[in-house]
């Protein structure tokens, strides 16, 4: 076909370039928000993009007209340009009733302690002493606070429990070897596997036990001269039930004691209080890990302790002063946000009003009639806004929420949800849909539904998701 060549080259050759797309009327609001350079580069790679289709298509044998390929490639912008919008993080609405959301952001803070984080986000005196005038010890209040919740000698505070797991193992375990359960050798998300996380601390992984079963005497018996320490790791995100046997923390400390060796204890999650009468079972309290005996604890800030991205270490005053003193500290060390935010959301548990004033045991504390009620009332809002004829249905059901975090998943969070069906769009329509508006609104698709969980939406957030709502049901 030699025509088809010509035919093509004749559409290539009409294809607008960078600047003239530049200049259009629908690349101003892009150049504003992104600035010249970022919006040429993606008008660069659309026109690239409408090319190769150009190529692709040839055998049609149709021939564009310059205006059709310049309206194509400003649609093409107009989708680029929402898409450019919507990376990075932004405040989304998690509909989706896992309060611990790791893809989320985990805990969302309380409003103090974003308050406290704005005020600190400016100069102040993180390793300042206000009374005396002169350099401080860093972050000294979050260390007292910390001790006084879990009655540890001291504490330090890094970037999160994997940077925790990783400095106490490689100051206290290089080239030595720590005793295991095979039951404890966990995955937590992907990266972060304990093997791999004594490996790179440069200690020697010593497996005791079995999957289901490990006893103190399997313990006992592996202890030798190069043993640097006990790890006991809280399984997390996992479970097994049936013919088990685990050590507790009291029998691990009172050996280690007697071999004269450590016992740290990962908690993951752990908890500040008994999380028992949440629904929230065979999560450690950390002063208790302490009190039978642990040498070292570690716990992450955002999990249920309900605060910032963190990795917190409690312990005795010896162990954790050479932690501190370490040059890998100094890597790990959190910045001056993170600790006011901390700082505040501790606060919270020794006032005794962290049930009210932290979102996360707020969401988990909730009553299911609570949520109910929120639920039915939010319904009858939406049916009355959308009026006859709509094209969105929704009607409660009943469901349950989860902890998510890697933390109780066996815990039964019961709840009502909100059940959806839109007319002309499928589930997974729908579900994209709501994550394209803005704020994007997360949901969970579930049995021929879209489900959204009050749960773990704010109520402050309820008023826009029935606007959104509405507009995509009319
Ligand atoms: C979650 C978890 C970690 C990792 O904590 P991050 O704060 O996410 O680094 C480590 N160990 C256990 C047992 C965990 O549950």
């Amino acid at each position: 076909m030699p025509n088809a060549q010509a035919q093509i080259n004749a559409s290539l050759s009409r294809l607008p370039s960078v600047d003239e797309i530049l200049e259009s009327d629908g690349a101003a609001a892009l150049i504003r928000d992104l600035g010249r350079e970022r919006a040429a580069g993606i008008v660069r790679s659309l026109i690239e993009e409408k090319r190769a289709e150009l190529i692709a298509n040839a055998a049609e044998g149709k021939i564009w007209a310059r205006e059709e390929l310049t309206a194509e490639i400003n649609e093409m912008l107009k989708l680029a340009g929402a898409s450019a919008q919507r990376a990075g993080v932004r405040k989304v609405i998690n509909a989706t009733g896992v309060v611990i959301h790791t893809n989320l952001g985990r805990a969302p803070l309380s409003h103090d302690a974003i308050t406290a984080m704005t005020g600190a986000a400016g100069y102040s005196a993180i390793e300042y002493d206000l009374n005396a005038g002169s350099r401080g010890p860093r972050g000294d209040k979050v260390v007292s606070l910390i001790k006084d919740l879990t009655g540890a000698e001291d504490a330090l505070v890094v970037n999160n429990c994997a940077a925790a797991a990783l400095l106490i193992l490689s100051v206290f375990a290089q080239g030595r070897e720590v005793v295991v359960s095979r039951g404890e050798l966990v995955e937590i998300g992907g990266d972060f596997r304990i093997p791999d996380v004594l490996t790179k601390s440069g200690a020697v992984l010593r497996e005791v036990g079995t999957t289901n079963r490990t006893h103190l005497r399997d313990y006992e018996n592996a202890v030798n001269d190069s043993t640097a320490m006990i790890l006991k790791v809280h399984p997390s995100n996992y479970r097994i039930t049936g013919f088990t046997r685990s050590v507790s923390t009291r029998e691990l400390s009172a050996l280690a004691k007697e071999k004269n060796i450590l016992m740290y204890e990962d908690a993951g999650s752990g908890a500040l209080i008994d999380l028992k009468p949440l629904g929230i079972k065979g999560e450690p309290v950390i002063s208790e890990v302490i009190s039978d005996g642990a040498d070292l604890v570690s716990f992450s800030g955002d999990k249920l302790l309900g605060g910032p991205q963190a990795g917190i270490i409690a312990g005795g005053a010896e162990l954790v002063g050479r932690l501190r003193k370490d040059p890998f500290y100094r890597a790990l060390r959190v910045d001056k946000t993170i600790t006011a935010a901390l700082e505040t959301t501790l606060e919270a548990y020794l006032r005794g009003t962290a049930i009210e004033d932290i979102p996360v045991m707020r969401m988990l504390a909730v009553k299911e009639e609570v949520i109910a009620e929120r639920s039915v009332r939010f319904v009858e809002k939406l049916k009355d806004s959308l009026g006859t004829g709509s094209n969105l249905t929704a009607v409660p059901g009943r469901n349950l929420s989860a902890v998510g975090g890697g933390a109780s998943p066996d815990a039964a969070l019961e709840t009502t949800v909100i059940e959806l069906k839109h007319q002309e769009f499928t589930d997974s329509q729908l579900e994209a849909r709501l994550r394209s508006v803005d704020p994007p609104v997360i949901a969970r698709i579930e049995a021929g539904c879209v489900l959204l969980d009050l749960r773990t939406v704010p109520e402050d957030d309820e008023t826009k998701l029935l606007a959104i709502l509405t507009e995509i049901g009319s």
